[in-house]
Formats: structure tokens, sequence, C-alpha cells
């Protein structure tokens, strides 16, 4: 479903990934961990070219994602992003953020565009706050709309940078909930998270990166009880 290979990216003269080698298989969830700056999000952000990279190449469905136009938009039609600040549209409602994309880039009728959000936005058990803006509702409900809207695109591959990371503590669970049945549902799935609970329930591997550079990468059951690198064991006692 995904493949990275031989991928490399600089900021200037900042190399921010080396050689990055990752396959993705569909219906597989990967969670991808590391300390800050080691580059979790450039990389993620390279599969729907919201970064562009300078050496290797990145495939996504079967499909190359080149730098030209035409390429990166058949990609991201495939690929749904959820950020840590959930970037939903403040002018619009809730329904209109779900609808607009499927309505512009899809072509879908308004009709159409509003059943499948209805459908979604219920799925992610906030329904009844259709008509709201985002202003209005809390940071778990606004992150679990922005989980619809991206799903309203009926993406092959799901990403997601850190989704709860600028969540109160309280409104965690809804969110990795909503994660973890999607997960159930088949969905492929790239997270950034240092959720790690989420990571022994749901991860088929951990990808530990540090330095632009994946160091380890294991099931999660064999990452957290026997890490292979000395620099995976210190965020690993960093972290939990
Ligand atoms: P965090 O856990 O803090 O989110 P990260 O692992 O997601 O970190 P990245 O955001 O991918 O890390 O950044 C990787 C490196 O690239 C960092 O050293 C960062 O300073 C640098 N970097 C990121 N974005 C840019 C940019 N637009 N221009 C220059 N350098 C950048
Ligand atoms: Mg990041």
């Amino acid at each position: 479903m995904i493949s990275m290979t031989g991928v490399a990216k600089w900021y200037g003269a900042f190399q921010a990934l080396k050689d990055v080698n990752i396959t993705v298989n569909k219906g597989e969830k990967i969670v991808l961990c590391g300390p800050s700056g080691s580059g979790k999000s450039t990389l993620i952000r390279c599969i729907n070219h919201l970064e562009s990279y300078q050496e290797g190449q990145i495939k996504v469905g079967g499909m190359v994602l080149g730098h030209e136009a035409k390429s990166i938009d058949a990609v991201r039609r495939e690929v749904g992003m959820v950020f840590q600040q959930f970037n939903l549209f403040p002018h619009l409602t809730v329904m209109e953020n779900c609808m607009l994309a499927p309505m512009r880039a899809l072509k879908v009728s308004r009709s159409e565009a509003e059943s499948r959000a209805r459908q979604l936005l219920a799925r992610v058990q906030i329904a009844e706050q259709a008509d709201k803006y985002p202003a209005q509702l809390s940071g778990g409900q606004q992150q679990r709309v922005a989980i619809a809207r991206a799903l309203c695109m009926r993406p092959k591959v799901m990403l997601f940078d850190e989704p709860t990371s600028a969540l109160d503590p309280e409104m965690v669970k809804e969110v990795l909930d909503t994660m973890i049945a999607l997960a159930d549902e088949g969905m492929t799935m790239i997270c950034v998270t240092h959720e790690m609970g989420f990571a022994r329930q749901v991860a088929d591997r951990v990808i530990f990166m540090a330095s632009g550079a994946i160091v380890e990468e294991a099931p999660p059951a064999e990452f957290f009880s026997n890490p292979k690198h000395e620099r995976t064991r210190k965020f690993l006692g960093e972290i939990l």
C-alpha cells in the first residue's frame, strides 16, 4: 500500500530524513515514534507530499508519488491525514467541513456529500454536533470531526501526526477509541504517537526513528520487551 525506498530529505543544508525504507501492506497499522526532531512529521508529510523529498521513491497504492501536480493529487486522494492541531475550517460548520473536499475534489453531489458526512459523523459519535462551528466543540470532539472529515474522502490510508498530544487528558481516550475502531475495520494506518498503550493494542509494527533515520522496527511485544538498540532503550526509558 505504501513503500518508501531510500528516501532522503533536506531542509536547506540540514538532512531531516536519511535513507528511509518502509513498506506498509494493506490493512497494516504502524506506530512511528522517536524523540522530538527525529523526523516523524517530516516522514509522514512526505507520504502525501506536504513536504517534498530529494532522493528515493515513494509509492502509494501502486502509484509513484512524483513531484508533479498530477501525481500529487492522485496520491492525496488516497491518503487521509489528521494533525495534532485539528486544522478544521473555523468559518464552516462541522457538516460543511466534512462536505467541502468531497464536493470540490471528488465532484460528488451535495446530497451525496451530506449523507456520507452524516454517516461518518455518526461513526465518530458526533452526529448531534453537525451544525456547530469548530470553536463550539471540545478538543476531543474537534479531533473526531477531523477524522470524520478525512474519512469522507474515502482514503485507502490514514496518517495521524500526534492526534492526541494537544488534547486535555480526559479527551485522549475518546480519540484513541475512534482510532482503534478504525483500525478494527481494517484501515491501513501510520500513526505518529507516544501513546504506547495504543501501540501495544493496535500496531502490527512499531518503527523507532532518531536523527532522521529508522533505528529499529519490530512488533510491539518485541519492541517494548526487547529493544535491540541502545538509542531505543534510552527513548523507552524516558517515555514509559
Ligand atoms: P516532534 O516530535 O517535535 O514533532 P518530529 O520527529 O516530528 O518532532 P520533524 O518535525 O519531522 O520532527 O523535524 C525533523 C527535523 O527537521 C527537526 O530538526 C526540525 O527542526 C527540522 N525541520 C522541520 N521542519 C523544518 C522546516 N520547515 N525547515 C527547516 N527545518 C525543519
Ligand atoms: Mg512532529
